[in-house]
């Protein structure tokens, strides 16, 4: 993985002159090589996505986001983190989501017929490229028509990098989205660019905060004012706002005391197979930890 991650680092701008000078010829090779070997991972069932609850206040699962996860015969279980921004340098990304999303809406009418299953949300994260693209509101609604999925039980989660140009393209399509039944999150809130003065204008129904402000929530009082804040913002706006990255008890009890009322993360369920999740519903009250 140390290849691909290096790589990835790369394809996200970090790169070192000194670095760049030596290996630019082996960075376009090896480039060439990850993408095929990805295109390879779509044509040979590499790829999975996993599922990671999301709860309520009452810590009841409502839903579930899915997690691509590549199954390298070599390198082994990669995460996201290694190849997704390679991917999206280029046209990649549109496969690999167009992948995920037929995925997802596979799982979504699977879990239609599974009284544990069927009232639950999916939530599926989208690279800009992948939603500016020209055929993605076709190709999603073919993907949901094949799979007879329910497109109100979809939501799509995307970030404020989106939000920075062709706003009014964005606002547009999303309605359209939304007219379909689709619900939107705001991933990773607070950690882009976006100008606040948009929240208002976009179909949103959710605010995700953004794990890192989670992190050192109960040591870093600014970390605190944030979160407070983002409650208080999504409040106003009537907007849904779930807590990402939750690890512990502790920090889902400050959260809660600041007005959370959803959450998300390693205290109340790891990311894992469909088949994972689905059984421990089936025998338990939906009740994760917490
Ligand atoms: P994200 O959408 O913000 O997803 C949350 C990430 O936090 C996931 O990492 C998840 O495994 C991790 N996480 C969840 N709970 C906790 C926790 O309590 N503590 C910590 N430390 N981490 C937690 P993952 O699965 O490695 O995915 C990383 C990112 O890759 C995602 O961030 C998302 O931006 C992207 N990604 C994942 N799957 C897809 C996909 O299908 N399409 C696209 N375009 N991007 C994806
Ligand atoms: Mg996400
Ligand atoms: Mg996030
Ligand atoms: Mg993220």
């Amino acid at each position: 993985a140390a290849d691909l991650a290096m790589f990835a680092a790369k394809a996200d701008g970090r790169n070192t002159l000194h670095f760049f000078n030596k290996a630019m010829q082996n960075e376009v090779n090896q480039r060439s090589r990850v993408e095929a070997a990805l295109r390879q991972a779509i044509d040979h069932d590499q790829l999975e996505l996993h599922v990671q609850p999301l709860v309520d206040s009452q810590a009841c699962v409502t839903g579930m986001e899915a997690l691509l996860r590549w199954q390298h015969p070599e390198l082994g279980r990669l995460s996201p983190a290694d190849f997704i921004p390679l991917a999206e340098s280029s046209d990649l990304i549109v496969l690999l989501g167009d992948w995920v999303l037929r995925q997802a809406c596979r799982l979504l009418a699977d879990w239609a017929g599974d009284p544990a299953m069927a009232r639950l949300s999916l939530a599926v994260n989208i690279s800009p490229r992948q939603f500016r693209h020209p055929d993605f509101v076709g190709r999603l609604r073919q993907s949901l028509q094949h799979s007879g999925a329910d497109p109100t039980r979809l939501e799509l989660e995307i970030t404020e990098s989106l939000l920075i140009d062709d706003i009014e393209q964005t606002i547009a399509r999303m309605a359209q989205l939304q007219q379909l039944g689709l619900r939107f999150s705001l991933d990773d809130f607070g950690t882009g660019y976006a100008s606040l003065g948009y929240l208002k204008r976009l179909p949103l129904n959710q605010l995700k905060i953004d794990q890192s402000f989670v992190q050192d929530l109960l040591t870093d009082p600014n970390d605190e004012a944030i979160v407070g804040a983002i409650i208080a913002l999504g409040r106003s706006l009537d907007l849904r706002v779930i807590a990402e990255g939750v690890e512990t008890a502790e920090q889902a009890e400050r959260l809660r005391q600041l007005g959370c009322t959803a959450f998300q993360g390693y205290w109340f369920g790891k990311p894992a197979s469909a088949d994972h999740w689905r059984q421990w519903l089936a025998q338990s009250d939906g009740v994760a930890r917490g």
